[in-house]
């Protein structure tokens, strides 16, 4: 919102909740951390402070209550679990059980709700105390912050968050970060995407996603994602008079469906309306995406209204960001661009041997943002690495002869073996949304007797403006017609030979289709 705060008045309310907090009864403390001794291996708790690495349920909003929220769980040495209130309930009560969470602090406004979700699991529940705002900065009373107990402030190695990742492939896994690896990881997107103090970045991701919990303290959230919204919130940035706005967005970053979305709405403008939009879009630093593959169409038509050539990047909630396309430089469609910096990577052939730079194969990353463990599971946890400290990302990749990385898709769900040919889902994808009719794709494999698998295609048609520019396209497609289509751009056993035509896909919270699931759809 645009009220001030500063950073003094932030530490004094996170101090007020380290306190309540402190009042906690330790001995359900002890017993929610029994887990620390369960597994040889890996210590899957510690912590200092009189929390102990007890984790905190953070709920609220995007605003200063949760920042002081998960600053004052740190300060007692706890570790915070950002909990979403998209979260379907029975996803709310794993993250609740499998992080054995022994507070919920919340916000006003979700009282009621989080109070039962806390009693059902055994939890306590605390309110998060009102930040006092102020309408300027001068206005603000100084606070004394001196006699915060400084004492059980954390460590770098300590861990600071589980963040649950998306459960695109199944049950959210709780990724454990350390200080140490939030810190890295804003060191590394400070200098690669060159933040400063002037930018406002626009977001409106979900709060328990991981970039959101890097950004933040520097973040103008939009809680829930609005076309109309987003587009008046970069109209009144840059007004057509030219004037100056002192919060004007800077930055925006989105999920492929956003832009996809975003594009549908601009035209529905009149054209003035276009016009303003489309300038003051064209007025900010930069625009990103991620989080699944950007499809190219998309990409084009962008740049055409807005001027931006999206930076494409890719990330994982285990280390945030590892690939980007540049600032500066040329930013390669279908690509997510290289290393960032103190990031390394390899990529590793089927048969773990290490792949020369061109081959296809699971990436792997090394960088000094790496979280920590999967929470409470330390066989998966060792499984996830390899010699050297890399991280098997699960990822099947390539790189093109200039080192940009082409993602090619999860091994697990997006590689298809087709009689002898392995073939990548993502890359079909993208050929497939060239055709006019088609809106949203997804590709998959589906159990054959003689070829293994076969290739799949579930398509979303296009509604609307698209298929009216169109001269002489039928408003449906049949397989058929898609394959006629297609000959000229796939190799013909790229080809689908399966086809099925839904009015649209089921995805997650972050815009990602569920292949797992979707297959299982199919199959029955
Ligand atoms: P879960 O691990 O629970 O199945 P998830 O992997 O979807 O869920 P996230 O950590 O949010 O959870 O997503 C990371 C994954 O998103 C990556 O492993 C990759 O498959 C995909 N991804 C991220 N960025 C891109 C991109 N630019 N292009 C294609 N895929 C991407
Ligand atoms: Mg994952």
């Amino acid at each position: 919102d645009q009220k001030s705060y500063t950073y003094s008045q932030l530490v004094a309310s996170a101090s007020k909740v380290s306190s309540i907090l402190s009042s906690l009864n330790l001995k359900s403390i002890e017993e929610k951390n029994k887990c620390k001794n369960s597994s040889s291996e890996i210590n899957v708790c510690g912590g200092r402070g009189y929390l102990d690495g007890a984790r905190i349920g953070i709920v609220a909003k995007p605003s200063a209550e949760f920042v002081a929220g998960v600053l004052g769980t740190w300060l007692g040495g706890g570790i915070a679990v950002p909990l979403a209130l998209s979260y379907p309930e029975a996803e709310l009560f794993h993250v609740m059980n499998d992080a054995d969470i022994s507070m919920i602090l919340c916000t006003e406004e979700h009282q009621e709700l989080m109070e039962n979700v806390a009693t059902t699991c055994g939890a306590q529940f605390s309110l998060i105390p009102t930040v006092p705002s102020f309408s300027s900065k001068s206005s603000m009373p100084k606070v004394d912050v001196e006699d915060i107990e400084t004492a059980s402030i954390p460590k770098g190695e300590d861990p600071a968050l589980i963040v649950y990742t998306s459960g695109t492939t199944g049950k959210p896994k709780g990724v454990v970060h350390t200080h140490q690896s939030i810190l890295a990881q804003v060191q590394i997107l400070t200098e690669a995407w060159e933040y400063s103090a002037a930018d406002q970045f626009l977001h409106c991701l979900p709060l328990h996603h991981i970039l959101t919990m890097i950004f933040v303290l520097v973040v103008e959230f939009m809680p829930k994602f609005s076309v109309r919204g987003i587009w008046q919130r970069w109209r009144e940035s840059y007004p057509t008079d030219g004037r100056k706005v002192e919060d004007a967005i800077t930055v925006f970053t989105g999920v492929p469906t956003m832009y996809t979305r975003l594009l549908q709405g601009y035209e529905t403008m009149d054209l003035e309306q276009q016009a303003h939009s489309a300038s003051a879009a064209r007025q900010l630093r930069l625009m990103m995406c991620g989080s699944s593959a950007l499809p190219y169409p998309v990409m084009l038509q962008w740049e055409s209204v807005t001027g931006h050539r999206l930076l494409e990047r890719y990330g994982m909630t285990e280390f945030v960001m590892a690939l980007s396309n540049p600032l500066r430089g040329v930013r390669k469609g279908g690509t997510v661009g290289k290393p960032l910096p103190g990031v390394q990577v390899k990529i590793l052939s089927e048969e773990g041997s290490e792949n020369d730079s061109m081959g296809v194969g699971e990436l792997c990353v090394k960088s000094p943002s790496l979280f920590k463990e999967y929470w409470k599971q330390p066989a998966i946890t060792k499984d996830s690495f390899v010699d050297g400290g890399f991280f098997k990302t699960g990822d099947t990749v390539r790189a093109d002869e200039e080192g940009y990385y082409i993602i090619l898709g999860r091994t697990s769900a997006d590689i298809m073996k087709v009689g002898g040919y392995k073939l990548s889902a993502l890359e079909i994808e993208a050929v497939l949304l060239e055709h006019p009719v088609v809106s949203e794709c997804s590709v998959l494999g589906l159990p054959d007797k003689d070829y293994g698998e076969v290739v799949c295609a579930v398509i979303v048609p296009e509604e609307n403006a698209k298929r009216q520019r169109t001269e002489g396209f039928k408003p449906a497609l049949n397989l058929g017609e898609l394959q006629e289509w297609a000959k000229e751009k796939l190799a013909p056993y790229k080809i689908p030979t399966r086809l099925f035509t839904w009015d649209s896909l089921p995805r997650n919270a972050m815009g990602k289709v569920n292949k797992k699931e979707l297959k299982e759809m199919l199959v029955e």
